[in-house]
């Protein structure tokens, strides 16, 4: 038991005295107050809590009952014992009544009081100790609920957290399956795609194997990747030195050109079309790596792109040439021959026929006409020969050019001149300037231009003018001939200067059918020759025009380099 708190009212100050002394004596250590009025008293218990209050029922002021009334407000737990006069039960009664714990009669017989102070005392704080346990309790029983509540609560979270991790594996399962479903798909079609690659791969061997033509594959860097059996024949190269780069295989196959001078490799075909340019039958000497004999190629190469238009790399398709080449040789060699041979025959066969028609007309024998006819003939052999003899001089660089200072309206007036004497088409000469001065082989450019009016005579009707103009244009010199003929298709008008090329279905007028196809490249050759070009103008119905243009001769007075240049560039 703690030290009993009690607090004594009684208007009685021996009583007030006396009271605690007895308390003191019987209950040892005991902690008293005393009040002489109920209202003062009444102060103290509203701040103050007590184990028991003794108060007497008849005091002035505040009497006992009421301030029992009171403690019950206040203190309602707190024990009171109320000390009342002897035989007065009435107010012992209304004392119980107003739940007083006990009443004492006076004179006060100490054993009883002592003993239901004790019991109110013990009461007391047995009840203030049930009370402080239930608090204790209820604390206990909150700190409980509240860590129920938390334990739920974590429970809940550490199960919702389960769930989503059950979630969250289920995905990633049906994900790994949906995954390893796309995987072994996607392994299917690769496998697939493998095999038809391989397939592929075989076919494309197989026909590059198949192909009669050297064929090379490089990747970007210029290594070659893939040859074929031609391949490797071709250059006279093993199969284990077939595949390098194209440095490594120039060193081995030296490159030449075809005047045997070594190619410089950024001049090499193979080279340039890694650049991105294309080539076709580009001609020059290889020497075969295991024979050292020199051979003559034709490579067509081109670039390989990727979709993007990258350049990933190229291939080229050679042949063996030298055979061709040493056939054409022959061939330019027969008609070089061929044609020098029937020259000079045919110029004796022209003298003596002249001669005997003109003998044959002055005795006025009819029979000269036929010999007239003989002799346009023999022109048109003659011509054809020229042709030949030209063409195969051009092949091999020996067209010799006479340079001189001469005018173009000269040159042109003179072949109108010749032509008129042999037909009756109207020939018009326009001349824009007053000379023409330029540099050139006279009878070469007279040449051109007669091809030229020849032509225009031969593919345009018999009753259609031909025009010949000449002007100055900036630096140049030119001379156009204009026919009102068919025309040239635009496809053909590109291939006209080639050698021995004849336009299919042109309708001839005048003149002979028979032509080489000549003409027209010897013409573009003499003109190139004198730094001059040749193009041709022609719409279908709006007839022919074909161009020269020279370089104008410069004047004295603004000469600065030796006019002997062109003579120089021969
Ligand atoms: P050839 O006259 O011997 O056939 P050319 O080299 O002189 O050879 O001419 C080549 C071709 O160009 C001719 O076959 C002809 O088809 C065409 N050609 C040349 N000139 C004319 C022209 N004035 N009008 C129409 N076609 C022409």
């Amino acid at each position: 038991m703690t030290v009993p708190y009690i607090l004594i009212v009684d208007d009685d100050p021996s009583l007030l005295q006396a009271l605690p002394e007895a308390l003191r004596l019987r209950l040892g250590e005991v902690n008293v107050e005393t009040f002489d009025s109920g209202t003062a008293a009444l102060e103290r218990i509203a701040t103050a809590e007590f184990d028991a209050i003794i108060s007497d029922i008849k005091m002035p002021g505040m009497d006992g009952l009421t301030l029992l009334a009171r403690i019950k407000e206040l203190q309602p737990a707190t024990p009171a014992l109320l000390i009342t006069g002897h035989g007065d039960h009435e107010l012992a009664v209304q004392a119980l009544r107003g739940g007083a714990f006990d009443f004492v009669q006076k004179p006060i017989e100490r054993e009883y009081f002592i003993a239901s102070l004790q019991r109110a005392v013990q009461m007391r704080q047995l009840s203030r100790q049930v009370a402080e346990q239930q608090a204790a309790l209820s604390r206990h029983a909150e700190t409980l609920e509240q860590t129920v509540l938390e334990r739920t609560r974590e429970l809940m979270e550490v199960n919702r957290a389960k769930d989503e991790l059950i979630a969250e594996r289920d995905r990633a399962l049906a994900e790994a399956r949906h995954a390893m479903q796309a995987q072994s798909a996607a392994r299917r079609y690769v496998e697939g795609l493998a095999v038809q690659l391989k397939q592929q791969a075989t076919e494309l061997t197989t026909i590059i194997e198949a192909i009669p033509d050297a064929v090379y594959v490089y990747d970007r860097a210029g290594a070659i990747i893939r040859t074929n059996a031609s391949g490797e024949a071709l250059a006279g190269l093993p199969h284990d030195r077939s595949l390098q780069t194209i440095e490594a295989y120039m060193q081995i196959n030296d490159s030449r050109y075809l005047n045997g001078t070594p190619m410089l490799p950024a001049d090499n075909p193979l080279m340039r079309a890694l650049q991105g340019e294309t080539h076709m039958n580009a001609r020059y000497l290889l020497r075969r790596f295991d024979t050292g004999e020199d051979i003559q190629v034709s490579v067509s190469c081109a670039p390989l792109r990727d979709e993007e238009g990258a350049i990933i790399g190229a291939v080229a398709v050679a042949s063996d040439t030298t055979k061709l080449f040493q056939l054409e040789r022959q061939k330019e060699e027969f008609l070089s021959i061929a044609s020098h041979e029937l020259k000079t025959p045919l110029t004796t066969i022209k003298a003596m026929t002249q001669m005997t028609r003109r003998a044959l007309e002055r005795e006025q024998r009819p029979i000269a006409a036929n010999l007239a006819r003989v002799e346009r003939a023999i022109v048109r052999m003659e011509k054809l020969v020229n042709d030949l003899v030209d063409s195969s001089r051009i092949e091999v660089g020996k067209l010799a050019l006479r340079m001189e200072l001469c005018d173009l309206r000269d040159i042109c007036q003179q072949v109108i001149g010749d032509f008129s004497m042999t037909t009756d088409r109207p020939l018009n000469f326009v001349s824009l300037a007053e000379t023409l001065e330029l540099e050139a082989d006279c009878d070469r450019i007279g040449q051109v231009i007669a091809n030229l009016i020849s032509n225009a005579l031969k593919y345009s009707p018999e009753d259609c003018p031909i025009t010949v103009k000449v002007e100055r244009d900036g630096a140049e010199v030119v001379v156009s001939v204009h026919d009102d003929g068919a025309g040239i298709p635009p496809e053909e008008q590109g291939q006209i200067f080639e050698r021995f090329y004849r336009a299919p279905h042109t309708e001839i007028h005048s003149g002979s059918e028979v032509g080489l196809g000549l003409g027209l490249h010897i013409c573009r050759e003499i003109v190139v020759r004198h730094h001059g070009r040749i193009w041709v103008k022609s719409a279908a119905g709006e007839g022919t025009t074909f161009f020269v243009a020279l370089p104008a001769a410069v004047p004295a007075d603004q000469v600065t380099v030796s006019p002997a240049r062109h003579l120089q560039q021969q």
